[in-house]
């Protein structure tokens, strides 16, 4: 469904508290190393913190081990940190005085009526809620500043733009090695360069956060697409598709437009008709729904839709394919009564998870959320809701965590959270139950006596957003794609030049066969191009000379891995074609082993 995550976090655990005292040791000594800084925001994120500040001359990167120093010290002072509570004329009066805008903007949007405390460490006074530690030694050394980003003032383009010191903070110094060395192997997998140096895709400022898929790259998209309808045709499924602009009125009664409309793109046409652009497929799948009197033996109806949403995020929470503005959302809605929700939910568990492990993916777990507070629909329908993943969860043997309270108000949810190469975790995979969006747009069919009922909707979705899992999937593998996948799969290489005619009738025979070949006839040695294809990570370089071309024979170069092996023309078509299969479709394969030879 629709998940907007700009909550500010709550601070709970102790070491979200260390991140926060560390974003205070950051500002504290900014505001020593530069009096003049305006001091902003600084809240906890994953893995550490940040603080923005407005500097009377621009912060340069060669300045952040300055900072860093200057905190170690502070450290080792061992300030104590003390907490204040003031009234809001004592506030208004310091931070007037004191010359912070930006803290007399915080103080301002604070409720009347609400404390108002401060977090005082040596000179330097925030305004906080807190909590925070008792001084300043308890910190330790286990933090680092990374990097220094740009951010406006309330995420506004309107707002001054400010600068943001982002930096890390572990209890111990070996989980701060341990994630350094992760975010070091990360970069090196970064798809935005990869996805340059394949030559996949680009941006560009006229489309913010939306994809110029080139020619390889939609071959690699198109390929994923492949894979994922021929597993939910088999599953039962039937593909739809809806349109990308609906009218505003769809939206209102569906309820989004109230919720989500901030994030939404609208159209008006001259006929002055307000239409938007699809944020999410639900609507339309229930439109599809609609279509014809629908009877009990219709149900369970599996709707599949390959989507492309649209959704407005701010500019500065684009990243790469990992957050864009408009995705392709591998979605499927599921009418079905509520005596088949636990069958179906146990149905799309077993398909979530079987479609991960043909992509390698074998450390998943689990997070189940349930009912909230404000809810609809009635208790016993929860009840059944919630024990049916419950019950698929734990069919599935994987480690789950339960978050009581945290789902929708029309359903529980399941999420599926995927473990990459490097040990990040990436929340793909959902399956949410909805008790509330078929009855709201008049959905209904006619039970085993006749009667009218409204279906119960599953809103399933694989891996979330594919252009998100493209990116997710070349930073698993740094780019080299299981041969299946791989946008461009063979280069065929003739040693010299009175081979060529055989490099092209090899290439010639693959094509035919199904895989993407190219052949390199340029006068390189074959170093080189093994070099300059292993940039661009093509899985299979095939070299042939004259011996090669006397027996009929290829010599195979998988560039990862550098295995060699010479054999048979024929023979090396059987096994690559075979290669070329979909995992699900490999004889005899052992479930997610699909790394290359
Ligand atoms: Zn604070
Ligand atoms: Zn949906």
């Amino acid at each position: 469904m629709f998940a907007m995550s700009s909550h500010p976090s709550v601070i709970e655990t102790d070491l979200e508290i260390l991140r926060h005292d560390c974003a205070h040791l950051l500002a504290q000594a900014v505001k020593e190393l530069y009096p003049a800084a305006q001091v902003a925001i600084g809240p906890t994120i994953e893995h550490g913190f940040y603080y923005d500040f407005a500097f009377p001359q621009p912060l340069t990167a060669d300045e952040l081990p300055v900072i860093e120093q200057r905190m170690r010290e502070i450290v080792g002072r061992r300030e104590p940190i003390r907490r204040d509570e003031w009234s809001r004329a004592q506030a208004e009066a310091f931070f007037t005085e004191a010359g912070e805008r930006f803290k007399q903007e915080l103080l301002a949007a604070i409720p009347e009526g609400e404390t108002i405390s401060v977090y005082r460490q040596g000179e330097f006074t925030d305004l906080c809620r807190g909590p925070h530690g008792e001084d300043t030694g308890q910190i330790g050394q286990a933090f680092k500043l990374l990097k220094l980003a740009g951010a406006y003032w309330r995420g506004d383009h309107r707002q001054p733009m400010l600068q943001r010191i982002y930096g890390t903070a572990w209890p111990t110094q070996t989980e701060l090695d341990s994630h350094l060395k992760q975010l070091e192997e990360a970069e090196l997998r970064d798809h935005r360069r990869l996805g340059k140096e394949m030559d996949l895709f680009h941006f560009q400022e006229q489309a913010p956060g939306s994809v110029f898929w080139h020619a390889k790259g939609w071959r690699l998209f198109q390929r994923l697409i492949g894979y994922l309808r021929e597993r939910q045709t088999a599953a039962g499924y039937q593909e739809i598709n809806t349109p990308d602009v609906m009218d505003i009125g769809l939206w209102q009664d569906s309820g989004h437009w109230d919720k989500f409309g901030e994030h939404m793109f609208t159209t008006q046409t001259p006929d002055e008709r307000v239409f938007v652009l699809k944020p999410m497929n639900c609507p339309g799948g229930v439109q599809v729904f609609k279509q014809g009197l629908r009877s009990y033996r219709q149900l369970p109806l599996r709707l599949a839709e390959f989507g492309k949403v649209h959704r407005y995020e701010p500019s500065g929470a684009l990243h790469g394919l990992m957050r864009v503005r408009s995705f392709t959302q591998d979605d499927a809605h599921i009418f079905c009564s509520e005596q088949q929700i636990t069958q179906e939910s146990l149905t799309i568990c077993e398909l979530i998870l079987s479609i991960y492990r043909d992509f390698g993916f074998h450390d998943i777990r689990i997070k189940f959320s349930d009912r909230p507070p404000q809810r609809v629909g009635i208790d016993a329908v929860w009840d059944q809701a919630e024990q049916a993943l419950i019950q698929a969860m734990q069919t599935s043997g994987l480690p789950y965590t339960h978050n009581p309270g945290e789902g929708a108000f029309y359903g529980p949810k399941l999420e599926f959270v995927l473990r990459d190469a490097v040990g990040r975790d990436w929340q793909c995979g959902t399956l949410q139950v909805d008790l509330n969006l078929p009855g709201r747009l008049g959905a209904y069919y006619i039970d085993a006596d006749g009667n009218k009922q409204t279906p119960v909707m599953l809103h399933r979705a694989l891996f979330g957003s594919l252009e998100r899992f493209t990116g997710i999937l070349l930073e698993h593998y740094a780019g080299w794609l299981p041969f299946w996948l791989a946008p461009l799969q063979v280069v065929v290489a003739p040693i010299s030049a009175p081979t060529e005619a055989y490099a092209l009738e090899v290439a010639g025979q693959l094509n035919a066969a199904g895989l993407h070949v190219e052949s390199d006839l340029r006068n390189e040695k074959i170093g080189y191009k093994i070099r300059e294809h292993s940039v661009t990570k093509v899985p299979l370089l095939i070299v042939v000379g004259q011996r090669e071309m006397q027996d009929g024979q290829v010599t195979l170069r998988w560039l990862h891995g550098g295995q060699k092996q010479t054999l048979p023309l024929a023979q090396a078509l059987v096994e690559l074609t075979q290669q070329n299969q979909y995992p699900s479709n490999l004889s005899g394969k052992q479930p997610g082993r699909l790394e290359n030879p």
